[in-house]
């Protein structure tokens, strides 16, 4: 398998360094349903579990849920956006991650992505969070402020290399509420104290005062715990790269890790009618806004693997539904396998390759298009890309096969009233007839 590695800037071979792939994905903030946007990125990452798998590596892969920490600001100042979420709900900060964990995994679920060997919810770290300040305290990479523990960037020599920063350049233009006790402009911080005047439901009490811990810290703590650096593959967002990445990279190496993980894989936005999904343009559609529009998760997905995690893509539901158009055809393309005998000729091997080059699906999808696939290679397909299309295939049963001989007999007797009425009735059940030299075909109408 070839990935794009962000590390080297380099497509890579990759190679495994132990007998199971270990792969951490930074996972969603809980404080808000999860919009198609969010959701791109777990389908990308869900495709190369399945093409890990497909090539014979055993994977444990963890993804976390941030429920604690991550400010409105991606930084050090703003509120913690679950405080928030909990301010609009009029709910506890816990009720509200609970309430957006369920929501999130249900849409996990519905998109069929593959369910992580470890879901690690912050909040059940907290404890080792501390151990972990503590460790990098005692190796001196931190300072305390009034408002937490820093970490000191200027004791990491890398700091800057893996997002290629320009340090100088943050400095000059850090902003003016810039706290004058941050001994460097990148610093950020791994623990959070809670202020007297400060309203802050989730807390725990570290170095006598209570608090919280730095966005950044759980998944370090989480990595270190769950799978030990180096990992194999890290995942995220581009948006992780010169902030989350970055400062994750640099926590591990306070304790002691000099590589985090050997492949870091990063995927590009997408966009919606040309524009960045956002909640003051009314773009942020989830899964329900789309069911609502007539359209499946399988439909959604089919859209995101039909592009690059790497290039920017722009959602329209004219594409969408082409993309809905496309699975359809595919499906009745299986139904097609249930009625003649269609002779694999060997072409999922070139299917696999496709996308075990840095996941390229979309060259996949254009072998898929052109080729005579037998229900053996669909079923191939399938798991490759979980799209359910077999699931969502079915054969069809006794009943709609007499109906479709009945259709048969009423058109040989010249009776269309008779014939048309049938066709009706498939109709009503979701099935076409389209009579062809070979004879009759059925097929899904959605
Ligand atoms: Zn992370």
């Amino acid at each position: 398998m070839k990935l794009y590695n962000t590390a080297t800037r380099k497509l890579e071979e990759f190679k495994p360094l132990g007998d199971v792939v270990k792969i951490y994905t930074c996972g969603p903030t809980v404080y808000n349903y999860a919009h198609i946007g969010n959701f791109a990125s777990y389908i990308y990452w869900d495709l190369l579990i399945r093409a890990l798998k497909a090539n014979g590596y055993k994977v444990k892969r963890v993804l976390n849920l941030t429920d604690v920490g991550h400010l409105t600001s991606d930084g050090d100042n703003g509120e913690d956006k679950l405080e928030k979420g909990a301010r609009r709900e009029g709910k506890s900060a816990f009720e509200v991650a609970e309430m957006y964990i369920d929501a999130y995994m249900k849409d996990f679920h519905l998109l069929n992505l593959t369910e992580p060997d470890v879901l690690a919810r912050a909040t059940n770290y907290v404890e080792e969070d501390m151990k972990v300040v503590d460790e990098m305290t005692k190796k001196g990479f931190t300072y305390e402020t009034t408002d937490g523990i820093y970490y000191d960037t200027s004791k990491f020599p890398g700091y800057a290399d893996f997002a290629r920063l320009d340090l100088e350049g943050i400095k000059a233009g850090a902003r003016v509420d810039f706290s004058d006790e941050k001994r460097n402009a990148a610093d950020f911080a791994v623990w959070k104290f809670i202020q007297p005047n400060e309203k802050h439901e989730m807390r725990w009490d570290y170095l006598g005062r209570p608090g919280y811990p730095g966005w950044h810290l759980e998944c370090s703590t989480i990595i270190q715990k769950e799978l030990g650096e180096p990992i194999d593959i890290h995942t995220g967002g581009i948006d992780h790269i010169p902030v989350h990445h970055t400062n994750e990279i640099a926590q591990s190496y306070a304790l002691g890790a000099h590589e985090l993980a050997k492949y870091w894989l990063h995927c590009d936005f997408i966009m919606i009618d040309g524009q960045r999904v956002s909640k003051s343009l009314g773009n942020t559609y989830t899964l329900a806004d789309l069911a609502e529009r007539g359209f499946s998760p399988m439909d959604f997905k089919m859209w995101i693997l039909q592009g690059h995690y790497q290039g920017t893509r722009n959602f329209t539901f004219d594409s969408l539904e082409a993309a809905k158009a496309r699975r359809l055809n595919w499906r009745n393309r299986i139904a097609l396998c249930y009625q003649r005998e269609i002779i694999s000729t060997g072409v999922f091997d070139k299917i696999l390759e496709a996308v075990s080059n840095n996941l390229n699906s979309s060259e996949a999808f254009a072998i898929i298009d052109n080729s005579v696939l037998s229900l053996e290679d669909w079923k191939k397909i399938d798991k490759l890309f979980g799209l359910k299309l077999i699931e969502d295939t079915p054969d069809i049963d006794d009943g709609i096969r007499k109906m479709i001989e009945d259709r048969a007999y009423a058109r040989a007797l010249k009776n269309y009233a008779k014939s048309d009425e049938i066709r009706d009735k498939l109709a009503e059940k979701g099935i076409a007839v389209r009579d062809t030299a070979d004879g009759a075909v059925w097929e899904y109408i959605k």
